[in-house]
């Protein structure tokens, strides 16, 4: 498929498009799913396997020193503070996302002990939510309850009984951003801390926790960073907070001195508190080595890449006719837009299996949802207007409606 030529100079134009030859991805694939699972980094398969075979397999015990594995949580959080906006020290890679949030929920609710709500948005990532509830059903409503309310209604929320506003930057249907600064600063002015999800922005915008006055944040490892499935997540937590911050999830390797087998616990230095169990050294690893990636990417360019290419689908799928079934979820105004693109239709399960196996990898989100990932770093404009010509033939050729394009799986 030719391009138009305002497509071929785009990509010619593009600072970014040598990181593609970074990744290993079939050469017959237009990967649209970079927002669920990052591709993955060449230097990211090396160094894994170097790691297992000399570290692992040769130096075995000894590579928690001789090769700084116990330097890994917060070697790899620093690399990511670079990309979200923190200074060094305030970031720390481990665990899942779903268990950073407990432990962030669970700081921010200590320090703002006198309050018991917190605030959430209805449509927010089921986890973020479901933690909460766990919290409640544990701590009892006195001193946790969630309350989830529409996006219009989150300012007008915020008021004295509110603990923590805990809301994720950019929506995993919808794509749409949030105004990180002006709802920090509407909370704080309410006496409320902030707790923000980046499993969807990190990587993918820029991010500016520390000019935002963020206190907590958390994010995740296996989408924009590239981490690989699985990888650790990290956590954020503002400097103002660590000479007080403490979590519930007290394993010895949040310890301030884990090999001198205290009977009690005390606190590790700041980020270091919020480990809990044996750092996952493989993982780490591969996601230490994926965020070499970003060493050079200005995340200007990369952002203004990012609307350049949803902008591009847009207005492809905008100008064609027979896809006029296709209703846009996210919004218009680039600057209230992540780096995907969500669209509703009746038929989205069946379009998008059927683009899947025409080698355009989006994915399905329940229950009329197909999610297009727009991944800077390894997508051109080339690939996004080959993508749209692919979904026109689906539709316009009704491709989509052979059967076996109806049969779910168990992960979708
Ligand atoms: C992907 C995602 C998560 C993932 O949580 P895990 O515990 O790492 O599986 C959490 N929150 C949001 C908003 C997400 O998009």
């Amino acid at each position: 498929m030719f391009a138009p030529d305002t497509v071929v100079s785009l990509d010619r134009h593009d600072p970014l498009k040598r990181k593609r030859d970074e990744f290993l991805l079939p050469s017959d694939t237009i990967y649209m799913d970079g927002n669920s699972l990052g591709a993955l980094p060449k230097q990211a398969k090396d160094r894994i396997a170097k790691v297992v075979e000399q570290q692992w397999g040769n130096d075995l015990i000894h590579s928690w020193n001789k090769h700084h594995w116990i330097d890994l949580p917060l070697k790899v959080g620093d690399k990511i503070a670079a990309l979200i906006g923190a200074e060094k020290g305030q970031v720390i890679a481990c665990d899942s996302t779903s268990v950073n949030l407990f432990k962030v929920l669970a700081s921010a609710l200590k320090v703002n002990s006198q309050r018991h709500v917190v605030l959430s948005q209805r449509d927010n990532f089921p986890t973020d939510l479901y933690m909460v509830q766990g919290m409640s059903e544990f701590l009892g409503d006195e001193a946790c309850q969630l309350k989830s309310v529409s996006e219009e209604l989150l300012l007008e929320s915020l008021d004295e009984s509110v603990a923590v506003l805990m809301l994720t930057q950019v929506n995993f249907r919808s794509g749409r951003l949030h105004d990180m600064q002006l709802l920090t600063r509407r909370a704080h002015e309410k006496g409320v801390l902030v707790v923000w999800d980046l499993a969807h922005s990190a990587g993918a915008l820029e991010i500016s926790l520390d000019k935002c006055e963020v206190d907590f944040a958390v994010g995740c490892g296996y989408k924009y960073l590239n981490g690989g499935p699985g990888a650790p997540a990290f956590i954020y937590a503002a400097k103002r907070h660590h000479p007080y911050m403490t979590q519930p999830l007290s394993g010895w390797m949040g310890h301030a001195r884990p090999f001198e087998f205290e009977h009690d616990y005390h606190a590790g230095e700041a980020m270091l508190r919020f480990l809990a169990g044996t750092p996952n050294i493989l993982s780490l690893v591969v996601l230490d080595a994926a965020l070499e990636v970003f060493s050079q990417v200005d995340m200007a360019e990369l952002r203004t890449k990012s609307l350049g290419l949803t902008e591009l689908f847009i207005n492809c799928v905008d100008s064609t006719p027979s896809l006029s079934d296709f209703e846009l979820l996210s919004p218009r105004n680039k600057l209230e837009r992540g780096s995907q693109v969500a669209y509703s239709h009746p038929d989205a399960f069946a379009i998008s299996q059927a683009l899947i196996a025409h080698k355009v990898v989006v994915d399905f989100r329940a229950p009329n949802i197909i999610r297009f990932g727009f991944t800077p770093l390894y997508l051109s404009y080339q690939d996004v207007w080959s993508a749209s010509q692919v979904l026109i033939k689906i539709v316009e050729e009704q491709l989509y409606r052979e059967p076996k394009y109806n049969a779910r799986s168990k992960v979708t």
